[in-house]
């Protein structure tokens, strides 16, 4: 396949279809809650849809006390069975090289634990707290940067104290912006969503509310007109999903995501940078300008947390930012994120540029263009003295106003 046949399936936009579920009705493909009651959870049932690779089969049986398998159907469908390196595939089923732990690597890679003033609540930066309202999410992500307490079989529960945390964002005032996540909070009922999202709402100095969710890739079912209209009450509200590969947005994900920029909610993208994932400028050019068709702007690109297990899927900090220097210039900057390090043990999002300033001298920079062509920018002059009394002297002379509002007018 040449780069351009390449581009162009990634960019196409395809049904997930349902051949591997028959049996289901469309109703009940459509409905959210049968895709959850049928998740692909257990070795068993994974086996009958597929057969796995020795180091998939070794993963599953090892994943079951760190972070469980889920997988929905609609995301099931996505994975190339035939090929062990499908991109859908790392992402969702466990492979042996997770249960090994590299050094450097932790439970908490981001320090969140250490940063909760309340239990489930995250206050790191000046302004903005995270809030962990839910510990389930509709499949997990092998790379979960939160799974020590994320499916529930790790080694810590998450605990939420909703009543201490409500009072301790009534409390603090200088919280103007909170950031629901998880877990993922879309996978809470409407109408708990709604009483989260109304109390949050009854607290004045709280500007601004986002949720990260990854419920619109794995569970688009989940996106009905119900919960647009509950969510679109709360505005100013903002989503950010996390999509990876190009593929996972099909045309049913679209349509949720059209529904969701339909009720006015800004969309957001996140997405990890992950080794045979997307770690290629081709996946994620064709990534970042399918997210733009959906009106989702681009937003960070994290480099993989240190999270315990994650070295087959970690990339080079050089892979990430030779991705990002091949966008930039190249195509559309509202499709370019953000590329970001989470400071290991807690240091909080630090950005990742390419080199543009080749260097910086008193009064002047050298930069250089995305086609390496070399610029010179000079720092600002002081204006003379003499010439600013040279132009007072010249501002007293008689002028033609009716020549100037002449000239203005045919401006206008
Ligand atoms: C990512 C994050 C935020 C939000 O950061 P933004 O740069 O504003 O998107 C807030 N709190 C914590 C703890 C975070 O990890
Ligand atoms: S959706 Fe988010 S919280 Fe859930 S498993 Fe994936 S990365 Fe973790």
């Amino acid at each position: 396949m040449t780069d351009e046949q390449l581009y162009e399936s990634l960019t196409a936009f395809q049904s997930s279809g349902r051949n591997l579920w028959l049996d289901a009705t469309a109703e009940q493909w459509n409905d959210h809650r049968w895709q959850l009651k049928n998740r692909v959870s257990s070795l068993a049932a994974l086996e009958e849809k597929m057969s796995l690779t020795a180091e998939e089969r070794a993963g599953v049986l090892l994943a079951g006390n760190k972070l469980a398998m889920s997988i929905t159907p609609h995301f099931f469908q996505l994975i190339d069975r035939d090929d062990p390196s499908c991109p859908i595939r790392r992402q969702v089923i466990p492979r042996m090289e997770e249960a090994w732990t590299a050094p450097d690597e932790m439970a908490d890679p981001c320090g969140e634990d250490s940063h909760m003033p309340v239990p489930g609540l995250v206050h790191r930066y000046p302004d903005r707290v995270l809030f962990l309202v839910t510990d389930r999410c509709a499949s997990y992500c092998r790379y979960c940067t939160r799974s020590r307490v994320v499916s529930g079989v790790g080694d810590q529960q998450l605990e939420i104290q909703w009543e201490a945390a409500f009072r301790y964002l009534e409390q603090h005032h200088e919280v103007r912006d909170v950031l629901l996540s998880g877990g993922d909070p879309l996978l809470l009922s409407d109408d708990k969503l709604d009483r989260i999202l109304t109390r949050l709402r009854s607290i004045p100095h709280i500007q601004f509310v986002r949720i990260g969710s990854r419920i619109p890739l794995f569970l688009p079912q989940r996106i009905t007109p119900e919960l647009c209209a509950i969510l679109q009450k709360h505005h100013p509200l903002f989503l950010s999903i996390h999509t990876n590969h190009p593929k996972e947005l099909t045309t049913e994900v679209r349509l949720g995501l059209e529904r969701l920029a339909n009720a006015g909610i800004p969309l957001g993208n996140q997405s990890v940078l992950l080794r045979g994932v997307n770690d290629s400028p081709i996946v994620q050019r064709a990534l970042v300008h399918k997210l733009l068709m959906c009106r989702v702007r681009p937003y960070y690109l994290y480099q993989c947390d240190l999270i315990n297990g994650s070295s087959h899927l970690r990339t080079t900090v050089a892979t990430g930012l030779s991705i990002i220097e091949q966008l930039r210039g190249h195509t559309t900057g509202y499709g370019i994120p953000q590329y970001v390090i989470d400071g290991p043990g807690g240091g909080g999002k630090i950005p990742l540029n390419p080199e543009y300033i080749l260097n910086r001298q008193p009064g002047r920079v050298m930069l250089r263009n995305y086609e390496n062509e070399v610029f010179e920018y000079p720092d600002p002059p002081q204006i003379p003295d003499s010439v600013l009394s040279e132009l007072f002297q010249q501002s007293e002379q008689p002028t033609d106003t009716e020549h100037v509002g002449h000239h203005v007018s045919a401006t206008l």
